[in-house]
């Protein structure tokens, strides 16, 4: 009997066996080496090589529960939504994602390109490189991918088909308890706050009625505005890059859902290694983030306009109805980046631009700042496009 008809999960050795029986090129297994190199909170992920032809592969596989949390059990169904939107993805944007060579639905796993050549955005960020076509590339990304998969764009049986294909309950809750809610409520389990911080997170986050009653529109929003196709986790951990290009990998949280809450991701990620170098005082870098927002949200907002220019749905042909659809995508974005920028400090998964600053002062400092930030952005009305996230920003980091 054949070893893989039936799911279970691989350790390395199974991993060899599964390339060797299942990949051309990659079928002597005594040439093959793997190592796991999984460093996110989901999956599990590793490089097999040829070490013959010096070819390798990407093997990543959904496990029954998360790795970060074993309670939390999810449907390993998450690799083929991953897998399929990166296949679509692949067909507007070719250069900008991972090859997937094969998916299997029985061990829920994908064999995809190995992205040698790049590295971690966020890491890249963290030590303080500036990437001058970043905003060029990401605002492709998300124009292509998220325009191209609206009502605007598509015939509407073929949307409500993707709509069902990627309807995503189980990670979509986690986004809804992570995202929408815990960071806001006393979680004591989960929300672990940094030394200095406690009593601050508690009367501006936890007791803010004003703050909750906005957190629970832009909640609604998620839940029931179903747009476009999102990545649904497009933090800056997602992105892949060097001196040349970017690819995003881990769609495995896409469903349709509000433009925002992926621009937004971008947005508050940016924000994250912006506010680092803000209390590290290191201006050339901050400068570089200033204008990549800018930049990424103004290219976004070009890009979708000539994207919208060959819609076939009649009432497009009014520039303000486009005009209006694109600016409130836009004041979505910055809304919903308030919650990333809240989630990411006083949630479950933090992340490194913050919790690496060694100086417990200076990450009381950065914390401070991106939550600030956070509450304007979810509460002022006034906030509501990139020139006034920029403005306010600027103001705070004085
Ligand atoms: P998770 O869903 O668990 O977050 P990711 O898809 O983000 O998993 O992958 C986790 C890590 O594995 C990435 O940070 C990266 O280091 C590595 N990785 C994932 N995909 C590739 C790839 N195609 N090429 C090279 N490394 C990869
Ligand atoms: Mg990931
Ligand atoms: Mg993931
Ligand atoms: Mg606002």
């Amino acid at each position: 009997m054949s070893m893989f008809t039936e799911y279970f999960l691989m350790g390395i050795e199974h991993v060899k066996k599964y390339v060797s029986t299942k990949l051309k090129g990659f079928e002597k297994i005594e040439d093959l080496s793997c190592v796991e190199i999984g460093d996110g909170n989901l999956n599990y992920v590793f490089r097999v090589v040829n070490n013959a032809t010096n070819e390798s592969v990407i093997v990543k596989q959904a496990g029954p529960q998360a790795r970060i949390s074993e309670s939390i059990v999810l449907s390993t169904d998450r690799n083929r939504i991953e897998t399929e939107v990166l296949m679509l993805e692949a067909e507007k944007t070719p250069d900008l994602v991972p090859i997937i060579y094969l998916y299997d639905t029985v061990m829920n796993c994908c064999v995809m390109e190995d992205l040698k050549d790049f590295k971690i955005m966020r890491k890249e960020l963290i030590n303080g490189k500036k990437f001058s076509f970043f905003s060029d590339k990401i605002s492709t990304f998300m124009a292509e991918n998220l325009i191209r998969t609206t009502d605007f764009m598509l015939d509407p049986k073929e949307k409500k088909k993707m709509q069902k294909q990627f309807i995503n309950p189980e990670l979509c809750e986690i986004s809804e308890e992570l995202v929408f809610t815990e960071p806001f409520i006393d979680f004591k389990s989960q929300n672990i706050l940094t030394n200095g911080n406690e009593t601050w997170i508690e009367k501006e986050f936890y007791q803010d009625e004003k703050l909750h009653i906005q957190v629970a529109k832009l909640k609604q929003q998620f839940l029931t505005h179903g747009q476009a196709l999102l990545h649904g986790d497009l933090h800056t951990g997602s992105i892949f890059i060097n001196d040349q290009n970017i690819k995003v990998i881990d769609p495995e949280f896409a469903f349709y859902g509000p433009i925002g809450y992926d621009a937004g991701n971008i947005i508050a990620n940016l924000t994250f290694a912006w506010a680092r170098h803000v209390v590290q005082k290191e201006d050339s870098f901050i400068l570089w983030v200033e204008e990549t927002l800018k930049h990424t949200i103004q290219n976004f907002r070009e890009k979708s306009l000539k994207i919208l220019a060959e819609s076939k749905e009649p009432f497009a042909k009014y520039e303000s109805v486009l005009c209006n659809y694109l600016d409130e995508i836009i004041r979505d974005s910055i809304a919903f980046s308030g919650l990333e920028l809240s989630r990411r400090i006083i949630g479950l998964a933090k992340v490194a631009d913050i919790t690496t600053i060694e100086d417990n002062d200076q990450r009381i400092l950065a914390e401070r700042l991106c939550l600030t930030i956070a509450k304007n952005c979810i509460m002022d009305e006034d906030i509501m496009d990139i020139d006034s996230y920029l403005f306010l920003i600027q103001r705070l980091k004085k």
